[in-house]
């Protein structure tokens, strides 16, 4: 994500894995609304709906019952393009980016492993291990470190990765299987001492499995399916029925979080960063949106657009994102896993019954959506978001993802999907009842596109669903969330956005 973030705004890089070749593995499995909507921009999202599942519900079991079913299909309607969560592995997400990458004229290098780093002011020098097994060494202006929870990149710039693991052990397996399960739903069954997934994949009767193992096998490291078939039998019916495994493995799981997210010129992204419970699948989109987060501000300091000190912002507004995403994870985890008498009766008799009832809620829905799908995810505290007076409270703010609307944006024309008209290698600023500068923004120049909303009665109701007043204007950056907004417009106070705040003008880094 980060190698394409940089390719389509023209900054060459070069990617080095030390694995012979992709990941076959599927490993995780949820694909959320804020990654589609990223996905959109790269060209990628048909594909991925194409090959992927809409999760329409998930379906609660205790001691082989069904006791609840939560609907899932269009969760988050009107929040997001995509209101639903799709399942779709990670191999084929990576293949998806590996082609985008490739449009770009850039792939990676396989059995290439970083083995050394040595920083200067101005650039990073890297040892690479190749193929043959000699070492070369390439200098380069930065590196990014998407290099997995035993990160080189973190140890060699003496980055702690605090935290501890858990002392539960999972088993994930791909099956083809048959069984109760309600077909091309989700199937949560709760147990006493824990709880199974059944995720449906592409295919007849194939469904990824997640549980955690019974405490007997936890020792063990010999496991196969067979070995645990007689407890997921116990818990979620004699039913089942398994034809075929093509993929079981055991791991242990850790909550860690890397202290800082930079080291001079190097960053870390994705598990290299933060690693946690896969409760609430959200370990491979936060990685994903880490490069999001980090692309756009890198291209433009690489291009000499923005000074580095752009790139400061960086972990300022990914490290908090990782501290909730530890802590919220943590807490759902320690509900599905705890083994105490009180813990597993709320688990089996009053969870599912709460969680279908409270979704029957609008607000809880919504709530749930945003937080799971990330497009809640903000950055209001961030040095980069700056609110001016003038907008009442409710409003949308500085550091907010824009939210997501359909307008009419040229008077009697057709109601448009504002996100398809978002240029994300751009920024862009939304007028709303009053005109746009004419001229631009110094400082952006081509960098920047404008959006004048027209009056009309059917943009009027839709900006007050999303609570955007008349008179406001918002610049919204490259990755959709508000910059600066305020209610007139003023140039000098844009002026000194961009140039204090942003650090945009003509540097070289
Ligand atoms: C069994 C399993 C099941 C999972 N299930 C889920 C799930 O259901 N939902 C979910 O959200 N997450 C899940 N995860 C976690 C998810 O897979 C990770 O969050 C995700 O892979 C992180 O991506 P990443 O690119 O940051 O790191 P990785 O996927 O670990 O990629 C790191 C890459 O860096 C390379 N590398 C490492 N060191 C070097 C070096 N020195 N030089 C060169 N290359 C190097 C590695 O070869 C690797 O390709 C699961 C993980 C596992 C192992």
């Amino acid at each position: 994500m980060l190698a394409n973030q940089l390719g389509r705004r023209g900054v060459r890089t070069l990617l080095v894995d030390r694995h012979s070749g992709p990941s076959l593995e599927t490993r995780a499995l949820g694909v959320q609304a804020r990654t589609l909507e990223i996905y959109a921009h790269l060209g990628l999202v048909e594909r991925a709906l194409d090959l992927g599942k809409r999760a329409t519900g998930a379906n609660l079991w205790a001691q082989g019952r069904r006791t609840a079913r939560v609907p899932l299909g269009d969760i988050g309607r009107d929040l997001s393009p995509y209101p639903f969560l799709l399942i779709l592995g990670q191999d084929d997400n990576e293949r998806l980016l590996g082609e985008a990458l490739r449009s770009w004229g850039m792939t990676v290098q396989w059995n290439t492993e970083l083995v050394g780093l040595e920083q200067e002011p101005d650039r990073v020098t890297a040892r690479l291990r190749q193929p043959d097994g000699t070492v070369r060494e390439v200098t380069t202006a930065w590196v990014g470190g998407c290099d997995g929870a035993q990160s080189a990149v973190r140890e060699l710039n003496g980055v702690a990765f605090q935290g501890a693991p858990y002392e539960h052990v999972f088993f994930v397996a791909d099956t083809q299987m048959t069984g109760p399960m309600v077909p091309d739903e989700i199937n949560i069954y709760l147990w006493r001492d824990g709880f199974h997934l059944f995720f449906p994949m592409r295919g007849n009767d194939h469904w990824r499995l997640v549980g955690i193992l019974p405490p007997a096998l936890r020792r063990r490291d010999d496991l196969t399916l067979d070995d645990v078939i007689p407890s997921i039998r116990r818990e979620a019916g004699a039913g089942l029925s398994f034809q075929r495994c093509t993929w079981f493995s055991t791991y242990r799981i850790h909550h860690r979080r890397a202290e800082r997210f930079r080291g001079g010129r190097c960053f870390l992204l994705g598990d290299a960063a933060h690693i946690h419970s896969p409760v609430g699948a959200q370990g491979m989109n936060t990685g994903l949106q880490d490069a999001y987060n980090l692309g756009w501000k890198l291209a433009l300091v690489v291009s000499g657009g923005a000074g580095p000190a752009l790139l400061d912002s960086y972990e300022v507004e990914r490290i908090p994102v990782a501290r909730r995403l530890l802590s919220t994870t943590d807490r759902a985890f320690a509900v599905v896993v705890s083994d105490t008498r009180v813990a597993g009766l709320l688990r089996t008799r009053v969870l599912a019954k709460m969680m279908a009832l409270a979704m029957r809620l609008g607000k809880v829905r919504e709530l749930a959506f945003r937080t799971i799908s990330q497009t809640g995810i903000h950055y209001r505290s961030s040095p980069l978001s700056e609110t001016l007076p003038g907008l009442p409270d409710t409003a949308p703010r500085a550091g907010d993802r824009f939210p997501w609307l359909r307008l009419e944006l040229s008077p009697n024309g057709p109601s448009e999907d504002l996100f398809r008209r978002l240029d994300d290698t751009r920024f862009t600023l939304i007028m709303i009842g009053q005109p746009a500068p004419p001229g631009g923004m110094p400082c952006l120049g081509d960098l920047l596109r404008t959006l004048e909303i027209p009056s009309v009665p059917a943009n009027d109701r839709e900006l007050a669903r999303a609570r955007v007043p008349r008179p406001a204007y918002y610049l919204l950056r490259p990755d959709g969330h508000i910059g600066l907004c305020g209610a007139r417009l003023q140039a000098a106070a844009v002026t000194r956005y961009l140039t204090e705040r942003l650090s945009l003008g003509i540097h070289t880094a």
